[in-house]
C-alpha cells in the first residue's frame, strides 16, 4: 500500500511568506490521516494533491491556535467542495467543546457528518484492519499529545511454486494458507509455514507535536521508520527551548538516534530562522538521515 507524508504547514506560532502553520497529512492508500490543523492550513490542502472526499481522520496534538484553529476553515472548505464522507476528529476534550461551540455559533451547515472523539488518556485511539493510531503525553505548556501510526504486520510472501509442487489448487486454500491456517490435501497436512514466509513488519510513523524531548517519547517512538519531530530552535537557544517547552534540532536528532528512528524530519521552525539549513546541519551531526520539512514537501515511505 502506498504511503506518503505531505507537509501542509511547517512554521512555529506565526506563518511566514514561505511557511504555513502546523499540519501534516499522511496519505495511506485511499485514506488521509491529518495531524494538526493550524490556522489557514486548508490553503495548502487545496494546493496539494490530497482529495477533498477521501476517507479522513484528524488528530490534534494540542489546543494552541497554530495547531488547532484551522480545523474550522478546513471543515468549511471541505463542505463547500461537496464532501460527503464523514470525518473523525480526535483531540483533548476542549477541542471537542471548541468545535461544537464554534460550529453552532457560526451556524455551520456542513455537507457531511463530523464525529468528535475525546482523547482522555494515552494509548490506543484507533484500530483499523491493518493499522492503529496511538498517543502518548507530550511535555508542553498545556495538555499535549504525540501520535504514532503503526501498521500491523503483513502476511508473509506466498511461495506459489512450492504450492504448485504440493498440488494445492488455486483459490480458497491459498487464502487459508496465507492467513496462517494449515490445510489437509489428499489426506496430508500442509502447514501454512511450508508455503508462506515469515510475517512482514508494517511501517511506523511518529508525530511529535510541540514538546520537550522525554524518556517516555523516546520509548513511544522506538524504531519508527519516519519521525516528524519539532525543531523550533537551534542549540544556541536551548534555554529558550526549555523555557517554552519546545525542542532544539540537536535534541530532536538525539532522541531520534536513541529511539532507532530510520529517518528524521524536522519541522515547526521558529520564524527567527530565515532558512532551516542551520537546524538541519546541527541535526545531521547526530543523526545520519535527516530532512527538513518545507510546505508541500512530499516524502514517500515504502516498506522496509
Ligand atoms: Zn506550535
Amino acid at each position: 500500500m502506498d504511503l506518503r507524508i505531505v507537509f501542509l504547514g511547517t512554521s512555529a506560532a506565526t506563518p511566514t511568506d514561505e511557511r504555513g502553520l502546523s499540519s501534516i497529512a499522511i496519505a495511506r492508500g485511499n485514506e488521509i490521516l491529518l495531524f494538526d490543523a493550524g490556522e489557514g492550513m486548508q490553503r495548502n490542502f487545496v494546493r496539494s494533491s490530497l482529495r477533498m472526499n477521501s476517507k479522513m481522520k484528524v488528530f490534534i496534538t494540542h489546543m494552541h491556535a497554530d495547531h488547532s484553529l484551522g480545523i474550522l476553515g478546513l471543515l468549511q472548505t471541505l463542505s463547500l467542495n461537496g464532501r460527503t464522507l464523514p470525518i473523525d476528529i480526535y483531540g483533548e476534550p476542549r477541542l471537542v467543546e471548541f468545535i461544537k461551540f464554534s460550529t453552532k455559533l457560526i451556524g455551520f451547515g456542513l455537507s457531511f457528518e463530523v464525529n468528535l472523539h475525546n482523547i482522555e488518556a494515552e494509548g490506543l485511539l484507533v484500530r483499523e484492519e491493518d493499522y492503529e493510531v496511538t498517543c502518548c503525553e507530550a511535555d508542553h505548556h498545556v495538555t499535549a499529545y504525540s501520535f504514532c501510526l503503526t501498521e500491523l504486520e503483513r502476511p508473509g510472501i506466498f511461495n506459489i511454486k512450492r504450492a504448485v509442487q504440493l498440488g494445492i489448487p488455486k483459490g480458497k486454500l491459498y487464502k487459508q494458507l496465507q492467513s496462517g491456517k494449515d490445510i489437509v490435501i489428499s489426506g496430508d497436512i500442509v502447514k501454512s509455514m511450508d508455503v508462506v514466509g515469515p510475517r512482514r513488519p508494517g511501517r511506523k510513523i511518529g508525530i511529535s507535536g510541540d514538546t520537550r524531548p522525554t524518556e517516555k517519547l523516546c520509548k513511544f517512538f522506538m524504531n519508527c521508520d519516519l519521525l516528524v519531530f519539532e525543531s523550533t530552535y537551534g542549540n544556541e537557544l536551548r534555554h529558550k527551548a526549555i523555557e517554552n517547552f519546545h525542542a532544539t534540532a540537536t535534541e530532536a536528532a538525539t532522541l531520534a538516534r536513541q529511539s532507532g528512528v530510520r529517518k528524521l524530519v524536522l519541522t515547526h521552525f521558529s520564524t527567527r530562522y530565515r532558512s532551516s539549513n542551520q537546524l538541519l546541519a546541527e541535526a545531521r551531526l547526530i543523526h545520519e538521515n535527516v530532512e527538513d520539512a518545507i510546505d508541500l514537501k512530499i516524502i514517500d515511505l515504502p516498506y522496509r
